[in-house]
């Protein structure tokens, strides 16, 4: 990974001082009294997630026709410079006129979708992702519940488990289930271990659920189950990914009108999507104003 590309204040960290550690150290006295330098890499909503969505909605609908559930399927650009998309909405296809187009899809699908015109996507190409998927737990009577403190853990690659990470939700995020109760969530599958996301509900849960009493010593039976396979839902930093970006940008910028935003290219959390949707957003309405 690069750690430039994924934690840039690492990196600073080590320039600096010549060692992670030494430098994490003097990092938090010095934090500890001035205020942090930079937000969270993730984060969440109170009422949930949905939200962000529905309010970008809201805010758009009055002078934007939003199709859902409507795929694009490649970009045309006319003999006289005008960009045409070519969606199927309902099994009906058809061509949207465009005078500049953000593509906010994965990599490998902006990819796909730019691959009629005359650039080379294979940069993009290279963007590789993992797949991951969730299992959730939850506990309406937890006997245990109450010793579980902290917001979660990660677990490093050679422990020799299968899952990656836990959230303690009802600690972490105390809105996101009733008082009382105890929900977990836990990840499997990284870069290069995907195996576990492609194993069925019954055999994820089993081992899932062993991983768990492994860990934290839980053996109470949940009262409810959920399971999300996240596919190809996590762009990865390769060493050398600012450099791909580099290259990605040159091409990109030979389609005058056509930008690309997501969490392939700039961070990968919703704050660092956010900020890129600001800074891509700036660039279209410059363009739109040339
Ligand atoms: C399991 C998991 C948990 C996470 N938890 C957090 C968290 O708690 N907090 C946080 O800050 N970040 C979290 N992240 C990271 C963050 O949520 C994602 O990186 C971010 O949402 C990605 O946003 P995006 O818009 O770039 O891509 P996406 O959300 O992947 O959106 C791309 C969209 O493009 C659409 N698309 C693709 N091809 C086409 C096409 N041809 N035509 C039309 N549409 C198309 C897809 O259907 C999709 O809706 C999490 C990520 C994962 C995988």
């Amino acid at each position: 990974m690069s750690l430039q590309a994924t934690m840039p204040m690492l990196r600073e960290l080590y320039e600096k001082n010549a060692r992670l550690l030494l430098g994490a150290v003097r990092q938090r006295k010095r934090v500890s009294s001035v205020s942090r330098l930079s937000g969270p890499m993730f984060i969440t909503l109170e009422h949930g997630l949905e939200q962000l969505v529905d309010q970008v909605v809201s805010q758009i609908t009055e002078y934007t026709d939003v199709k859902v559930n409507t795929q694009a399927l490649d970009i045309q650009l006319t003999s006289d410079g005008k960009y045409y998309i070519h969606i199927v909405e309902e099994g009906r296809e058809s061509l949207v006129p465009a005078d500049a187009i953000i593509l906010a899809t994965p990599a490998f699908d902006s990819a796909v979708l730019l691959s009629g015109l005359e650039i080379d996507v294979r940069k993009l190409k290279t963007i590789r992702y993992a797949s991951t998927a969730t299992v959730s737990f939850g506990y309406t009577r937890p006997s245990y519940a109450f010793s579980l403190v902290g917001s979660g853990f990660l677990v490093p690659r050679h422990e020799g488990i299968i899952i990656t990470a836990c959230t303690v939700v009802s600690n972490k995020w105390v809105h996101a289930s009733k008082k009382g109760t105890l929900l977990i969530r836990c990840y499997v599958g990284r870069d290069g271990d995907e195996e576990a996301v492609t194993w069925d509900d019954e055999k994820l849960i089993r081992k899932v659920k062993k991983d768990l009493e492994k860990t934290t010593g839980l053996k109470d039976e949940p009262e409810f189950v959920h399971i999300k396979r996240w596919k190809s839902s996590m762009p990865q930093y390769d060493v050398g990914h600012l450099q791909r970006l580099e290259q990605i940008d040159q091409e990109i910028a030979k389609l005058p009108g056509i930008f690309l935003a997501g969490a392939a290219y700039r961070g990968m959390g919703i704050p660092d999507c956010i900020q890129d949707a600001t800074r891509v957003s700036q660039h279209v309405k410059n363009y739109l104003h040339e």
